[in-house]
């Protein structure tokens, strides 16, 4: 069997194979996600901040964060529910990075593309035609 690990959540031996963790704690994730989302979706909780969903739902800030990273709730609309910046801890409501940390990266992205284009022109071309 090759396809044994260890789940990264609790450490149990588990059979890979649609998932990254194991059967118990991917239901257990699933769980806390729809108590976030079926908590977010009541219209009373629009002004909730990120402390008072994890207190109504008994979910930890970090996964409901984690499931914000991954796209499945979003909370862009809710102004009072902020998180900390994947780059400088600063407030967010929306995606990973706050508008200061996006443009940088994506300045240093171009930097980065520019400076691989300019190695690219300066090497000779691939093609292995020697005699
Ligand atoms: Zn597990
Ligand atoms: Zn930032």
């Amino acid at each position: 069997m090759d396809n044994l690990m260890n789940c990264p959540q609790c450490g149990k031996l588990f059979v890979k194979y649609l998932r990254e963790q194991c059967d118990m704690c991917f239901r257990e994730e699933e769980q806390d996600y729809d108590k976030v989302y079926r908590f977010l979706r009541k219209s009373e909780n629009r002004k909730a901040t990120i402390v008072e969903v994890s207190e109504s739902t008994e979910v930890a800030e970090s996964k409901i964060i984690y499931f914000i990273h991954q796209g499945r709730i979003r909370v862009k609309g809710y102004p009072n529910f902020t998180y900390p910046c994947d780059g400088c801890q600063a407030p967010i409501n929306d995606g990973r990075l706050c508008e200061e940390c996006k443009a940088r990266i994506k300045s240093e992205l171009s930097l980065e593309d520019l400076i691989r284009r300019k190695q690219e022109e300066a090497l000779p071309s691939y093609h292995t035609d020697d005699n």
